[in-house]
């Protein structure tokens, strides 16, 4: 994996949908669109890791006040304004359908404290990271297609199913945490992949590859 292209949604400051949580470099999304021109990863992260890192000062100066905060968006809105990008919502009516499907989309194998869900299941935590790296490659990968996205969807849902034992066996909270969330991104990675039906920029489908007009969009998931 070179760079991710896709990440938090944050504004022009690094403010991202959770107040007090600042983003910037290849975590946050927005600046280079679908593809990122030579060089311009390590820009990105001096310039806007500097303005994150002012903006988070000034905030935590602010904290405590309550008319202080900086502005939250989880829906991409600041990122949209900032970059001159358009985000459609996932109830959006152009999206035809996605929108239901997201409706569905539900996490269960994840847990509210972000570990993963349930009891079962005998995986150990590096064939764990080991084969959602595997079907990641395979499925969300630079060239993919709908039907290894799907194969990689379908090998998500057993995955998530055998990996229930996993807060047992690693004792740190943090880690626990971080299993969770991959398994998380993972998931809505695939989702995005699969419902864009085009090639553009560095992302290439192999049964769709020309670029649909249609898709000049961010896909942006958001809890609320
Ligand atoms: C092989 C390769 C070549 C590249 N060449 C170029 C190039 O020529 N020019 C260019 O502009 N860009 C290049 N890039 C991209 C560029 O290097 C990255 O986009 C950039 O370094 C990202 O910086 P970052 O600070 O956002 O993230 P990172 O550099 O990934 O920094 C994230 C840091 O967070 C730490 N971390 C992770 N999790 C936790 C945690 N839970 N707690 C605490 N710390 C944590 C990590 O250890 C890491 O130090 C290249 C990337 C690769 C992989």
């Amino acid at each position: 994996m070179h760079f991710l292209m896709g990440g938090i949604a944050i504004d022009r400051d690094g403010a991202t949908g959770v107040p007090g949580l600042f983003a910037a470099g290849e975590a946050a999304a927005g600046l280079h669109g679908a593809t990122r021109l030579n060089s311009q990863g390590l820009t990105e992260g001096a310039v806007f890791g500097h303005r994150a890192g002012l903006a988070a000062a000034a905030f935590a100066d602010r904290a405590g006040d309550p008319e202080g905060g900086v502005a939250a968006d989880a829906d991409g809105a600041a990122a949209a304004e900032s970059f001159g990008i358009e985000v459609w919502k996932a109830d959006d009516p152009r999206i035809g359908g996605w929108h239901e499907a997201l409706g569905r989309l539900s996490l269960p194998a994840v847990n509210h404290e972000g570990g993963i869900a349930g009891g079962g299941g005998s995986l150990d935590e590096d064939s764990f990271v080991q084969r959602l790296h595997g079907l990641m490659e395979r499925g969300a990968g630079i060239v993919r297609g709908a039907r290894s996205t799907t194969e990689a969807l379908d090998e998500w849902e057993a995955l998530a199913r055998e990996s229930g034992g996993l807060n047992k066996g690693v004792a740190d909270p943090r880690r626990r945490f971080r299993l969770g969330a991959m398994l998380a991104l993972a998931r809505l990675l695939l989702e995005a992949g699969r419902v864009r039906g085009e090639s553009r920029g560095a992302h290439h489908r192999s049964d769709q590859p020309e670029m649909d007009a249609a898709w000049a969009t961010h896909i942006c998931f958001s809890r609320r």
